[in-house]
This record gives structure tokens, C-alpha cells and sequence, in this order.
């Protein structure tokens, strides 16, 4: 593919970091077009992150990865909910407040597969005394073609070696071709990267949204690894290539988990007048929000990336970027 730096033109809205009214919104940095080429702008991505509060602190890169409809950005508009409320016990809020974020303005989210990166880097307290960057990523791609499978990969890919957590969105079960597109992107990813003796990616987490069998597998993060562990367990009588999906998957992750999360209920799935309030949520849902959002984000649970051993700041993730970019270029 070619990539072009920073047409702003391909955009329908002006390359600015925020609405006239000041507010944080979602920025596309990274824009695959119809004719599969690559497009980083990297004019936004270097105003985020090379502003001058953030330039020089270690980062915390965390993508959420899947495909489109699935719920990522209603997720991440709670990530942003606990963020914004510095991961206070009611970082919830009110039952009737609407939610804003990665979705807040219906529509505008065109189904492009890229990364978009939240415009406000959140600077948190690790209890450790440290101070470091949190960068929330949304990766999205389709998965329906060759073509387009392609371009999810090269995607994902990048995504998967500029965080240091990548959260793997899937629709109610791990599928097997869930675990070969896995196995895609990170090939895609390791393929371009140094030879190291280390693991190439830090942490993936598979999140599995509408579990519907809480009986065998229990809703969250426990319910999640014994469930994970069956699904990636490698066995003698297993056709070659299933094993060899799982031991690429083993050798490329420092950790992997998983977490089960329930149906949010049918106003949340079908009504399109929903507005994200808490009220119209269902109770089991919100519980087990309540557990993975701050498992996720809380100061003590947040990982500074690291490439090759090092501590990477959010000036040295954009040297990355842009590095790993040239790799697929051409
Ligand atoms: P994205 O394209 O992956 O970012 O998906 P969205 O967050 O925009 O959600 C797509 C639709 O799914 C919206 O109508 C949401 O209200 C709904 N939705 C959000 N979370 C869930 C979930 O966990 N399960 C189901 N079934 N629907 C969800
Ligand atoms: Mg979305």
C-alpha cells in the first residue's frame, strides 16, 4: 500500500483536536481508503502526543480491537466515563446521564477501518509515585473479504505493537477464525519487528461480549481464563494446524486473559433512541462493568509500554508509530 502523511481533506471535520466548544473527541489517525491505501495524519497524532504535559511521560497504550458493531465504542465511552472521573468508587455517575465519548455524536463514526486515538491524553498516578500518559485507542476493521482482511490485519497489526494492552473485542464466543485472525495481525506484527528473545506484544485480552453461558463459564475475569484455557489448549489429537494458531498466539502475548461480559439487554441492542443511560442498562451488565473497567484502567493495574525491555514515552510511541508505518509501506 502507499501511505500519504497528513492530507487533512479525506476528513469531515478539520484536523483540530477539539470542537469549537473545547470538548475531547475522537481523532482518525490512521484511515485505510477504498483503495486499501494507508493514510497516517501525522499532524493530529503528533498534537496529541507531543503536547507538552504528556511529550516526556511514559505511556499506556490501550487499543480495543474488533470488528465494527460490536459494542467498542459503547465500552469505551465508559473507559472514558472512569477516566474522566479519576477512577473514583462512583465513576459510574448518575443512572440518567447520557453517554458521551467515542460514540457522542451519532453518525459521525463512518465504518472506516483504522485507529482513531481520543484527542485528551489522561495523566494518572501509578501508586507507585509515577506519573504516566494513558492513550485509549479504538481499532476497527471488517473481516468480509480478502481485500479488506487485509487491511484489518496491517491494522490490528500496528495497533497490537504501539499498545501495551490490547483488548481483542469478540461477539459471544472465541471462534476459530477469531484465533486465526489473531494469529494474522500478530504475524503481520512480528514480521516487523526486531528479533528479540522477548515476547513481542505485552497483554491481550479477550473480551467476550453477550456470554450466554454463565452456567458453564461464570460472567468476568475468573470465568474468563478457565473458559480461555479450554478454547487455547493445545492437544496431541488436534489437527496441526489448530495447534499451531494457539502456540503462535502463546509466543507472542507477556500475558493473556479474558473476560466474560453479559447481554446489556434489549434497549441497548435494538432501540436506536438510546442514549447510553445506565437506567435502561441491565443490572447484571453494569455489575460486571463495575469489575472490568477499573481491572482495565486502575492506576495500580496500567502497564507503560515497552518495546524491546524499554519504558517507551508518548514522544518515543510516535517515533514508533511512524517507524512501523515506513515497514509497511510500499
Ligand atoms: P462499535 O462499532 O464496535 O464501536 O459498536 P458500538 O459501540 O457503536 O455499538 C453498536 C451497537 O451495539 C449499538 O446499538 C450499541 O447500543 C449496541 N451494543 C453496545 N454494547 C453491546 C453489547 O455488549 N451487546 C450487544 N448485543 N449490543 C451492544
Ligand atoms: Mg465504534
Amino acid at each position: 500500500g502507499e501511505w500519504s502523511l497528513g492530507d487533512k481533506n479525506v476528513y469531515d471535520w478539520s484536523s483540530e483536536e477539539e470542537e469549537p466548544d473545547g470538548r475531547a473527541r475522537p481523532i482518525q489517525v490512521l484511515l485505510v481508503k477504498d483503495d486499501h491505501t494507508f493514510e497516517l495524519d501525522e499532524a493530529a497524532l503528533s498534537r496529541i502526543l507531543l503536547s507538552e504535559e504528556v511529550r516526556d511521560r511514559e505511556v499506556v497504550a490501550i487499543s480495543v480491537a474488533g470488528a465494527f458493531r460490536k459494542g467498542k465504542s459503547f465500552l469505551m465511552d465508559f473507559m472514558l466515563r472512569y477516566m474522566y472521573n479519576h477512577a473514583s468508587d462512583d465513576w459510574l455517575g448518575d443512572a440518567d446521564e447520557p453517554l458521551t465519548g467515542f460514540s457522542w455524536r451519532g453518525g459521525s463514526e463512518r465504518e472506516t477501518t483504522g485507529i482513531q486515538i481520543w484527542s485528551e491524553v489522561f495523566l494518572v498516578d501509578k501508586p507507585d509515585g509515577r506519573k504516566v500518559a494513558v492513550l485509549l485507542m479504538d481499532t476497527q476493521g471488517t473481516f468480509d473479504s480478502q481485500s479488506t482482511l487485509r487491511d484489518s490485519a496491517t491494522v490490528f497489526a500496528l495497533s497490537t505493537m504501539i499498545s501495551s494492552m490490547q483488548v481483542y473485542n469478540i461477539s459471544q464466543n472465541v471462534q476459530e477464525d477469531d484465533l486465526q485472525h489473531l494469529q494474522l495481525f500478530t504475524e503481520y506484527g512480528r514480521l516487523a519487528m526486531e528479533e528479540t528473545f522477548l515476547k513481542p506484544f505485552q497483554s491481550m485480552i479477550f473480551l467476550v461480549r453477550d456470554w450466554s453461558f454463565p452456567y458453564e463459564f461464570p460472567y468476568g475475569q475468573e470465568g474468563g481464563m478457565k473458559f480461555l484455557e479450554k478454547r487455547l489448549k493445545i492437544s496431541e489429537n488436534q489437527h496441526e494446524e489448530l495447534q499451531n494458531v494457539r502456540k503462535h498466539i502463546h509466543s507472542c502475548f507477556t500475558n493473556i486473559s479474558c473476560f466474560l461480559m453479559p447481554h446489556p439487554g434489549l434497549k441497548v441492542a435494538t432501540n436506536p433512541h438510546f442514549d447510553g443511560r445506565i437506567q435502561e442498562i441491565d443490572g447484571e451488565f453494569i455489575n460486571n462493568l463495575q469489575v472490568l473497567v477499573p481491572w482495565l484502567l486502575s492506576p495500580r493495574n496500567i502497564d507503560v509500554k515497552e518495546i524491546n525491555g524499554s519504558k517507551i514515552t508518548c514522544r518515543g510511541l510516535l517515533e514508533y508509530f511512524k517507524a512501523y508505518i515506513k515497514i509497511y509501506q510500499g
